[in-house]
């Protein structure tokens, strides 16, 4: 028998130690992240049925959920299930025949820019919706940027600005940014309301080589890129999205996260990590109380889960260097500047999955015109 082992697809990331039988090896690939960290993707090509055994040589590989599968080459992807782990670094899994014999296993669910493009494919020809190359990566790779503005709407609006992908590995978090963009497209009340008041851009893949290359981005030497907003960043990506708001009044921006991969309040919950200025202490709290009645049942989110400023991983010792949502803070004057984190896995004991984490992307948009009203501004 022959189980084979491939990560030359995007995303892909892992080093195989050793196949032996249905007992398989693997160690995840760190690229140039300091520390440990946990992102993997890989593809098995099965010929034989029985049961295989997947052992990372790291400690902390597996959510809450188990690994996610995808049966279609990642294009879609399920929960393989907590029952499949027997620790944090081995799962299971049963080759019976009945599913694809190409499985690609990941530690959660993709967005990858095949996700982006079937997203904008769904909204071809949206009066609405436009895309430009906000600038290149170190790589070389076009940057996407995406706006939305309905011109035949009169009268002013105001600017909100959304980016996930900082931290690349973070797929989850794109998932919501994408239900925020695909309420705002929407034909419903909601959708036009959004579309009468805000002009709205977006970069969901802050740091796109990480994206493709499947690199953890978490931690990069010498720093990563949500710690990049100095006066000199040394990411394209960050000193374009700069030049870009700095020539825009900003009302309301989200940058979108997601935890560490499991275990208690701050990795199994949605949750926003609290701003060190106490105005926008204050305005997030507005905020947080507004999402919470809209977020749904399948992605719940409860205010007390928010973090403040000084406590547990958020602390001045955890910023060596600005933050987007920070720096946005700092230079923009904006009237609402965060980041939300949002678990990979589990949030407060409720499973997500793609579609549930739009459908909290969706409550974010509902919060927006909320909170904007609340504040008659
Ligand atoms: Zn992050």
């Amino acid at each position: 028998m022959s189980l084979k082992i491939e990560t030359a697809f995007t995303g892909g990331n892992v080093f195989i130690e050793n196949i032996n039988g249905f007992d398989v090896l693997l160690t995840r690939d760190m690229r140039n992240s300091e520390g440990d960290w946990f992102y993997w993707a890989f593809r098995a090509i099965f010929d034989k049925i029985g049961e295989y055994r997947f052992t990372f040589t790291s400690p902390h590989s597996l959510s809450s959920c188990g690994p996610a599968v995808s049966y279609d080459d990642g294009k879609t992807w399920e929960w393989l299930g907590f029952e499949c782990v027997t620790q944090r670094n081995i799962f299971t899994y049963k080759f019976d025949g009945t599913k694809s014999e190409k499985v690609i296993f990941c530690v959660g669910m993709q967005y990858l820019p095949y996700h982006l493009e079937r997203f904008l494919s769904r909204h071809e020809g949206s009066p609405y919706l436009s895309q430009s190359i906000l600038t290149y990566s170190r790589k070389n790779r076009p940057v996407k940027h995406l706006h939305i503005e309905d011109t035949s709407c009169p009268g002013a609006k105001k600017h909100v600005f959304l980016s996930s992908r900082h931290h690349c590995c973070e797929m989850m978090a794109t998932y919501a940014l994408e239900g925020i963009l695909e309420t705002a497209l929407g034909a419903d009340e909601t959708g036009r309301c959004l579309r009468e008041r805000y002009i709205i851009d977006c970069v969901p893949f802050a740091d796109t080589d990480g994206v493709i290359d499947g690199d953890q981005g978490k931690n990069r030497r010498p720093h990563d890129h949500n710690r990049d907003y100095g006066e000199q960043p040394i990411y394209p990506e960050v000193k374009a999205i700069q030049d870009f708001l700095l020539s825009k009044k900003l009302f309301f921006t989200m940058d979108l996260h997601c935890p560490w991969i499991y275990s208690g309040i701050h990795n199994e919950t949605v949750y926003f990590p609290g701003p060190e200025e106490a105005i926008h202490e204050e305005l997030l709290k507005i905020f947080a109380q507004i999402l919470e009645k809209h977020a749904p049942a399948e992605a719940p989110f409860f205010a007390v889960n928010n973090l403040p400023f000084g406590t547990g991983w958020n602390t001045k010792s955890n910023y060596q260097g600005l933050t987007c949502s920070a720096w946005i803070r700092k230079m923009c004057a904006p009237q609402f500047a965060q980041s939300i984190e949002i678990p990979y896995a589990i949030a407060s004991g409720v499973q997500l999955t793609a579609d549930s984490v739009r459908a909290l992307g969706r409550a974010i948009a509902e919060s927006i015109i909320e909170y904007d009203d609340l504040m008659g501004n």
